[in-house]
């Protein structure tokens, strides 16, 4: 079976048709930003097994750790591979922007000890601190906010020059399953939350701020740092919105997610198993 990965905007596919292995969740502080969301959900293979087929030069390199290259488009965004070895002989893809069913299942959490504080892992799978047993790997500090804290919920993204405030109530809370959000996240879903368009205010790094309209949408974007690919807040004046990708967050906001919207489109590979309300497509109207 071959398996295909393409970003937000196609200009980067993959392809692996080797056996996928370890299928887990990560809690860490830098796949959270990178991603923007409460953990990634990354899979594994032999190198030689997969493949970029196309857009390898549109490729952007963050190295988040020593030794550790994180892949994103640099037109949209979305977190992608470039098929070269990371570990031993394998590369690691992440699963959000799949669009077939690679067939394995997640099989646990990794980094724990760094969770959200915003986020309960609802499922019975194993979970680990940090790496699993067996992997020798340096456990690094978790990244520290850029900015000191003055009160407002701080944000920032993985390379420390990006840094928002949180001012605004939330309004609302919610992760999205849509396929636009699993690859623009490459992620099994989104965490937003939303305040009111002056309720975030960026307090460094305007200039490293990009994003990706998708053509046919009418609201939909993918903001970034073009620097590390970590998600940013996005606002939406007409709205009166703004949305936050919560995994940006230094701070605990003090709510939690309330729902699950877009369930129809939800990855095969992901089962929802907390009791939120769930939306087959959008939210309901305002209640
Ligand atoms: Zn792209
Ligand atoms: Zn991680
Ligand atoms: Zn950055």
């Amino acid at each position: 079976m071959t398996v295909h990965g393409s970003c937000l905007c196609s200009d980067v596919a993959w392809e692996a048709d080797g056996p996928l292995e370890f299928m887990h969740h990560c809690h860490c502080g830098r796949c959270r930003k990178l991603h923007g969301t409460a953990f990634t959900t990354d899979l594994m293979c032999q190198a030689k097994d997969a493949r970029v087929v196309r857009g390898s030069e549109q490729i952007e390199r963050f190295e988040s750790s020593p030794g550790s290259l994180r892949k994103f488009c640099r037109r949209c965004g979305s977190p992608v591979t470039d098929a070269a070895p990371a570990y031993q002989d394998f590369t690691f893809m992440p699963a959000g922007p799949l669009d077939d069913d690679p067939a394995i299942r997640p099989v646990g959490h990794i980094f724990v000890g760094s969770k959200a504080p915003w986020y309960d892992i609802p499922d019975a799978l194993p979970r680990f601190a940090a790496f699993p047993p067996g992997v020798d790997a340096a456990v690094l500090p978790d990244l520290a906010p850029p900015v000191p804290s003055a009160g407002a919920v701080r944000g920032s993204c993985a390379c420390g020059g990006v840094a928002f405030v949180v001012e605004g109530a939330p309004l609302r809370c919610q992760h999205c399953h849509c396929t636009r959000c699993r690859k623009a996240r490459g992620a099994g879903h989104a965490s937003n939350l939303f305040t009111t368009f002056d309720g975030v205010r960026i307090v460094r790094g305007e200039e490293l701020i990009t994003f990706y309209k998708l053509p046919e949408a009418r609201f939909f974007a993918n903001v970034f740092c073009r620097r590390c690919g970590s998600k940013l807040p996005r606002f939406d004046r007409d709205r009166n919105i703004a949305v936050v990708p919560m995994g940006a967050l230094d701070d605990d906001p003090g709510v939690r997610p309330q729902r699950h919207i877009f369930v129809g489109s939800k990855a095969p590979w992901f089962d929802i198993a907390d009791d939120l309300p769930q939306h087959d497509a959008g939210p309901p109207p305002a209640a």
